[in-house]
Parts: structure tokens; sequence; C-alpha cells
């Protein structure tokens, strides 16, 4: 009995409090107001920001940690609207299919989730691999596996031998006819179907694959490959389950349907014309620009046999023309949600995409908004990511330079923090 009171009383003086962190920090990137402040201390509690205060406060408690950021600019954990951690790019990517059990996804998988992390990446949107990506949030957000806190599409959705295919290019026998449960659809009852699919298999988001894409077997990487009946059917049924649509798209035509049937996120957007950009605008819709994947794959189609033949002419053709495009939308008021299409590239690399959204035309702080505060609302996270701010998740990065003075330093990430907990320093 003497020693459980004893045990109250130590957990009521030292249960209590939480053990805390002070991060000094001589930049901070303030997202919400898009300017830099200097000289602040963040006070960490658990897996949340619990004060900010002026100057560089010490902790009154022996028991608090401090972190030393005097000579960085810190910011909020980044977040990607469009990556692939089930999947890497190699020159035998093609094969994978044939020879890696789920298991060996799914290993390869946190691999490509720790790095995409320890880049800064607190926070990612998966659109789309087997279903592994489910299995992997989870992994992550019971702590099993340390990764990004997750939004997922599960499987993408497309049409017969469109560009989400499972099937595409296979060998008749191989092909079979896949269908709404592989995400396959060709009808309005199938696009349901698969919505309503993809909810129970646990699917955050929805992803359709709205024109023909580079990296598929498949002739154009272009067309427009849904109805826009089967698009509005998608949309309404996500909507009924609580989801957004994401809709891959590089032709004009399958871009359009998409906007005008109600979906959230265009994906790459290359060819999009001067019309498309006023009805982005016109429906609030966002790009979501990958320019990074797009100067990859115009890179690796240069390198005998990297891609299969068919793949060659639509890597270059297409994927050199993204930058260009994601510039004029930007300066055409286009809102852009900050995505890079890692796994097209190796992950991690992910801040690369700032350097190039820069080179656009697109100021340094607005493209680390577009990372931040425009990602947080489009996952409907807008109170608790997206800003150091009192109350908000402890999701914390640091660079070495000030990234409104030198935007690559983004490539740099040297402090991560995800949840309160540190992982990089
Ligand atoms: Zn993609």
């Amino acid at each position: 009995m003497k020693n459980y009171i004893l045990f109250v009383i130590v957990l009521f003086c030292f249960g209590m409090q939480a053990q805390q962190t002070y991060l000094h920090c001589g930049k901070i990137v303030d997202t919400k107001n898009g300017r830099v402040i200097e000289n602040k201390t963040l006070i960490v509690s658990e897996d949340k920001i619990v004060a900010i205060e002026d100057g560089f406060v010490s902790p009154s408690s022996e028991e608090a940690t401090v972190i030393d950021l005097k000579n960085k600019t810190v910011l909020p954990g980044l977040i990607d609207m469009h990556v692939h951690l089930e999947n890497e790019t190699s020159a035998n990517n093609y094969l994978k299919p044939f020879i890696l059990n789920e298991a060996d996804v799914a290993f390869n998988a946190t691999d490509y989730a720790y790095r995409t992390l320890l880049a800064g990446f607190t926070t990612v949107r998966d659109l789309g691999g087997s279903g592994v990506n489910v299995s992997l949030r989870n992994a992550i957000n019971n702590g099993t596996v340390t990764g990004p806190r997750i939004y997922t599409a599960e499987k993408s959705l497309a049409t017969t031998g469109g560009h989400a295919d499972p099937t595409n290019g296979r060998k008749r026998e191989l092909m079979g006819d896949p269908g709404p449960a592989e995400g396959v659809v060709n009808s309005v009852e199938d696009a349901r179907k698969a919505v309503r699919q993809r909810y129970k298999n646990g699917a955050d988001w929805i992803k359709i694959t709205a024109t023909g894409g580079v990296l598929s077997v498949a002739k154009s990487g272009k067309n427009p490959q849904f109805l826009e009946e089967e698009i509005a059917a998608i949309v309404q049924t996500a909507k009924d389950y609580g989801m957004y649509v994401a809709a891959h798209a590089h032709g004009d035509e399958g871009m359009q349907r998409a906007i005008r049937a109600g979906v959230k996120t265009i994906e790459h957007g290359t060819l999009m014309s001067k019309e498309t950009m006023q009805l982005m605008k016109q429906y609030d819709a966002y790009l979501v620009p990958t320019i990074t994947a797009g100067k990859y794959v115009s890179e690796k189609a240069k390198v005998p046999n990297y891609y299969p033949a068919i793949i060659v002419p639509k890597a270059l053709e297409i994927g050199p023309k993204i930058q260009n495009t994601f510039g004029q939308a930007y300066d055409t008021g286009v809102k852009i949600a900050f995505g890079t299409d890692a796994g097209v590239f190796p992950h991690g690399e992910n801040g690369k995409e700032f350097g190039y959204m820069v080179e656009a035309g697109m100021p340094a702080m607005k493209a680390l908004q577009s990372a931040t505060i425009t990602n947080a609302e489009l996952l409907q996270a807008e109170d608790e990511l997206g800003q150091l701010e009192v109350g908000f998740l402890a999701d914390i990065v640091a660079v070495n330079e000030d990234p409104t003075e030198n935007i690559n330093t983004m490539e740099n990430v040297i402090f991560v923090m995800k949840n309160g907990v540190i992982y990089k320093q």
C-alpha cells in the first residue's frame, strides 16, 4: 500500500509534466503570413507545439531538452501531394510485378518511406500502388515503421487499357479482364463500385488516370480515357464516402472532363491550355506540378533500354513540357499544390521540386506555402499541419540556409521532427 501511494505521488509529480523540447530557432518560415521571423523558441510537449516565445528561452526544468537551431531556418514539416511509396524507378522496373511478392514490395516501401521522412516530408499523399500503401500507413501510424504520415489512394482507377490498368502490355493469358475490384472501370456502375471498394480497402483519397500516361506500356500519353459521366459518378460516390478525387492528366480534353466533373487536383497538367487554366480557377481545382518527375523521365529516356521502347517517345515529348506549363498556370492564378511524383525518380529527392518551381517563376515563399498551408488545406488538416503555431502537431524541419534566399537548401534538410519525435539531427 505504501509503495502504491509513493507510486501515485511520483506519477503526480513527474508523470503529469510531459517531457518538453525547447527549439532555439534563428529563423522561422511563417507560412501563414508569408514572412521569415527571427529568434524564437518553439516549445514542444508530446506531439504538439505548446508555446512560441520571443528570443532563446531556457527551460526551468532540467528534464527538458534544448535543440540549438540558432544558425538554421526552421519550417513546418513538408507535405508532398504526389508520391508512390511502393515503387522506385530502376532499369528492371517492368519485371517487378512478376518477381516481387507483396512482402517484398512492403519491405522496399519501408525504405522509401524512411528516406522520404528524412528528406523533411513529414506528410505525403500516396497516389496509387497495389494496396500495400494502406498497410504502410497503418504501420507508420501505430509506430511499427518509421515514415511520413500517409494519406493514400490505395489503387488508382483506370479504364480498360488506361494508364493505371494493372495488366497493360502483358501477353493475353496474363492480361485477364480486371474490373472494379482491381480498379478498372468501364461504366458509371463500375465507377461507383470501384470507389466503394477503395473505401472498403482503406483509401483516404480516390485517384483516377483521366488521360494516358508516360510510364504505362501503352501507346498514348495524353488521350482522354474516361467519359465525363464516369468521372462525375466517381466524384459523387467519393463525396458520399468522404473522399476527394485526384486526376492524373497530361492531355487537355481529359483534363477538362475531370475538372468539370469536380476532381480536386489535377496531377501533372502537362498540355493544359489557357482555357483549361481558367476552368481550373472556375472550379477551384489545384494543379500538382510534378516537375521533378518530368525532368527525370526525359533524361532517363535517353539511356538505352532503361524504359520499354513504347515509353521512350512519350517521355521525350511530355517530360520536358511540365515545368513551362506550371509557370504559365501559376502566372494565370491557378492554385498550386506541391507534389513531385517521387518513385518515378528516387525517393528522398522530393526537395528538388522547390528549385524547379522557383526557376519557373514562382517566388520561393509561395513554393514553400504550397508545400505547407496549401497542402494542409487540401488534406483538410489545416488546423494541425502546415504551420508552426501553438496547438499544431510538432512536425518541424530545419535547413542550413534561408530558403527565401537560396531555395536549393531545401534539398538538404538537416533536422526532422514528426509528432514531437526527432528522426534526424
Ligand atoms: Zn504518379
